[in-house]
């Protein structure tokens, strides 16, 4: 039988185990171990069966095991201590809080996805995991921010596998009552909505759930409640499930309710309203929407409200991919924007945000990723590289500009240790070098053994063998009701081979199967006497990607050879659970996708927190920190030919590391204990040169210090008098963009240089501006300057201001306005110059912002 409806009857806790409501009530636990043990401590079979979920667990707990453990006064006292530790930790003073100057009062931060622990499954992949990390993090430091999401009653999709090894999703749904969350209500106790404007005088509402991450209130937004008709309570039914419409619904819910949920809650629960608005990748870009209008509703202008909204504004894009940004069809949005969705704001200054009209552009498409960079005056990439790409991808926003110029920075992601290092690896710590705390751990120190860091890793994978063959036998069990698992599933995978994982959302790109390129080599390696590898592969196919499942389904099928079955497997449902257990029982965590497609990257950060070595493509964060001893680089083919020929020279070069560098030294044992001293090497090198730079924290400062307080120092000068400053960029800009089509360049003299021009001369410039009704302190005038190579690209190029010349002794009879400056030549070789104009005013954050720009023909 089938309910047709389910719910969860909470606990009652005897009195003094009454704290346990209140630590299974805060996600803290999920990174906190002393919380978790004394969950576990409950009942170890049932911690294990419930997936590691205190809610769960205390709903399914026998009545008279809590009432034994109420009489138990050492149990009861550690109950009371882990109590008053999280109080402290929710109250006492953080990093954030020993900030001098200026800060954001309030940060609201938006993600259509958070991935925190396996017992609230709101999250597909990478993005949604770095959003609860993001929050992890943003809470130890004690951050004031508020996280933004919506609530799908069936998450993403549980992934099993056919014995065609095809992929079957099922769509579990969650049950609200049974998860770590609770309803935001009004001081009368009815539950607080927040309400959209539709088409057709439908209206969509949505409950707001709480969930306290730490420190930190995440509010999920929830559609599926008797207030909406039926088709509309389906609008947060499931994550990334549907597409056009139901998508676009999503994200106006995420972004325009988002917002609104922001401003129930903080007059509700007594809080500073944000001044800063994070949008974690495109989804949630309408929040900006909603801000103008609330503005235009204070009697600002379409485009004094713009200013102030994009002034508080961080954009994060996190993909290299032009397929994988969010696009609506220009006629869908118009509608939906005309129906007093947003009161005061005019449909076509929306859909002109959003509009592609660049060279390359579609003309019916409204991106949202556009719309994110004209709303967010902050924006960022999620790692070197991918900033780079960015700012080449983006480049046709900022006409006229070098990529280089394009303002889009990076910050390179990070990961929560608390969450993601093994307790092996936390205990070490704590008893050797006195501190949990692992990533600034001095782990280069003599008081850590080779030997201990080698049984600690030995302890990580074989916790990590039981783990798999557990999944495979549970996973087998499932689908053969009733019959005894073959017996060669309990011998899946040896704690003493060397464990490579490949886990990971199954897109092209990614190429999970690059390494059956050649199967038999593939194989000589799985089975090789002396230097044996075993693989473990992971990673879900979005239900739609057809390519995506045939691509396990090779993986799969590959596995099933009776020779290697034990050496190579698929588990099936990556998720949270299963990662915490897999990157640190593997010992080389392997990434190959085509460069430059993968934005960042983190589970490799999360491997080499628990001192897994990295065997990568230089993509994503590799190449910032790859370092020749924390790992290997597999070398790219960009310049193969085609993709079946990249393929096959970066499969080559894959098992070449592996054959001739990866296994020997792994195992290579020296002297009597038996110790790979190489690869030991390498491990103390990885934990204690990574971990600090790859944690969350490092992310989460630079966060604060590059994006959220320039935003809250630019939003607070816009806002100032009644905005006074936001009313006069306003105009400002409008003045600029009227008259630049009549600024110009008009004659550049130089001087100063011998006849042969050697390094030391001064290069002495003039250059004839032409204003149109401008002021010379409305631009800035630059000479650019770099080498010259081959054809008129200047490369390593700086800028150098020019000033206005106020006495020019000579005439200027065609009306421009003289500039000059001086540059010394500073290195030999081919030496070339221009000169440009820009905008200039205290106000914009880079010279290309307005993407405008003169230069010198
Ligand atoms: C970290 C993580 C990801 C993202 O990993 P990538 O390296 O970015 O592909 C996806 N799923 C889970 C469960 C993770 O823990």
């Amino acid at each position: 039988m089938k309910a047709i409806r389910k719910f969860t009857v909470r606990a009652v806790l005897p009195e003094p185990l009454a704290a346990l409501k209140e630590l299974a009530g805060n996600l803290r636990w999920s990174w906190h171990e002393p919380t978790r043990q004394l969950f576990e401590h409950i009942s170890p079979e049932l911690w294990s069966s419930c997936g590691q979920d205190p809610v769960a667990l205390l709903g399914a707990v026998d009545p008279a095991r809590l009432e034994e453990l109420a009489r138990d006064s050492d149990y009861v006292a550690g109950v009371e201590e882990v109590r008053r530790g999280l109080h402290e930790y929710l109250e006492e003073p953080r990093w954030y809080q020993g900030l001098k100057g200026e800060k954001p009062k309030g940060i609201a931060y938006f993600s259509p996805e958070f991935g925190i622990a396996a017992a609230l499954p709101q999250y597909s992949g990478g993005l949604g995991i770095l959003a609860g990390d993001h929050l992890k993090s943003a809470s130890d430091l004690g951050l004031p921010l508020v996280g933004v999401g919506l609530f799908y009653r069936a998450g993403y999709f549980s992934q099993s596998i056919s014995p065609e090894g095809w992929q079957l999703e099922s769509y579990p749904v969650q049950d609200p009552d049974g998860l770590p969350l609770s309803v935001l209500r009004h001081p009368d106790g009815s539950a607080a909505h927040v309400s959209l404007a539709l088409p057709d005088d439908r209206v969509l509402h949505a409950r707001v759930w709480l969930a306290a991450v730490g420190r930190i209130t995440l509010l999920l937004l929830d559609t599926d409640i008797p207030d909406n008709p039926d088709e509309l309570r389906t609008v947060t039914d499931r994550l990334y499930g549907g597409g056009g419409e139901h998508r676009l619904l999503q994200e106006l819910l995420l972004g325009i309710g988002g917002a609104r949920a922001v401003r129930l809650w903080t007059s509700l629960a007594g809080r500073p309203a944000p001044d800063v608005f994070h949008t974690n990748e495109g989804h949630a870009g309408f929040l900006g929407l909603e801000r103008i209008s609330r503005l235009i509703g204070e009697g600002l202008t379409f485009n004094e409200a713009l200013q102030v909204a994009r002034a508080g504004t961080v954009f994060t894009t996190h993909t290299p991919v032009p397929a994988g940004i969010d696009r609506f069809d220009m006629g869908l949005v118009e509608r939906y924007f005309s129906s007093g969705l947003l009161p005061g704001v005019d449909v076509a200054d929306v859909l002109a945000l959003g509009a592609e009209n660049y060279p390359g552009g579609s003309p019916g498409t409204f991106n949202m990723a556009i719309m994110g960079l004209r709303l967010g005056q902050h924006a960022n990439g999620v790692s070197k590289l991918h900033g780079q790409v960015s700012r080449r991808m983006f480049n046709g926003l900022w006409p006229g500009f070098d990529p280089d110029d394009v303002p889009i920075t990076s910050i390179t992601n990070g990961v929560h240790p608390p969450t993601w290092t093994d307790e092996a690896l936390v205990t070490l710590a704590e008893e050797k070098l006195g501190t949990a705390h692992t990533s600034t751990a001095d782990w280069a120190s003599t008081a850590v053994s080779d030997q201990d860091l080698w049984t600690a890793r030995k302890r990580m994978r074989e916790q990590f063998v039981l783990d798999a063959r557990r999944r495979l036998i549970e996973a087998w069990r499932e689908q053969n009701k009733g019959l005894v698992p073959p017996s060669w599933m309990s011998q899946v995978f040896d704690p003493d081979v060397l464990t490579i994982g490949f886990a990971r959302r199954v897109p092209t790109y990614k190429r999970l199967t690059l390494m059956l390129h050649d199967p038999e080599r593939l194989r000589a390696m799985l089975t090789h006497p002396e230097h044996p590898v075993q693989i473990v592969i992971a990673g879900k196919s979005h239900p739609a990607d057809e390519e995506g499942k045939r691509l396990i389904q090779k993986i799969v099928q590959f596995a099933e050879d009776p020779e290697i079955r034990t050496r190579m497997a698929f588990l099936p449902d990556y998720n949270i659970q299963m990662a915490k257990v897999m990157y640190p029982g593997t010992d080389v965590w392997l990434n190959n996708p085509l460069r430059p497609l993968e934005a960042c990257g983190t589970s490799g950060m999360k491997a080499a927190l628990n001192g897994v070595l990295n065997l990568s493509i230089l993509d994503g964060w590799w190449p910032e920190y790859y370092d020749g001893q924390n790992g290997w680089a597999i070398p790219s083919a960009d310049s193969a030919m085609d993709a079946a020929e990249r393929d096959e020279l970066e499969a080559d070069a894959l098992y070449d590391l592996i054959e001739h560098q990866v296994a020997p030294s792994f195992y290579e044992r020296d002297g009597d204990d038996e110790l790979p001293r190489r690869w030991v090497k390498a491990i103390r090198h990885t934990l204690s040169e990574l971990s600090p730079e790859l944690s969350a924290d490092r992310m989460v400062r630079e966060y604060v210090e590059r994006m959220y307080r320039p935003a809250q120092h630019y939003a607070s000068l816009l806002g100032a008098n009644e905005y006074e400053q936001a009313r006069e960029l306003a105009r400002w800009k409008e003045r600029i963009h009227r008259e630049w089509p009549r600024v110009a360049v008009t004659h550049v003299e130089s001087g100063g240089m011998q006849q042969i021009p050697q390094v030391g001369d001064e290069l002495h410039l003039r250059a004839h501006i032409a204003l149109g009704g401008l002021e010379p302190s409305d631009v800035r005038v630059e000479v650019v300057y770099g080498q010259s190579r081959n054809g008129d690209e200047l490369a390593n190029t700086r800028v150098h201001g020019l000033t206005v010349e106020p006495h020019p002794n000579v005439t200027i009879s065609d009306g421009s306005t003289l500039f000059t400056g001086t540059v010394t030549l500073e290195r030999a070789g081919g030496f070339g110059y221009t000169v440009r104009v820009v905008p200039q005013n205290d106000l914009l954050v880079s010279p290309a912002e307005m993407g405008l720009v003169a230069v010198a023909h």
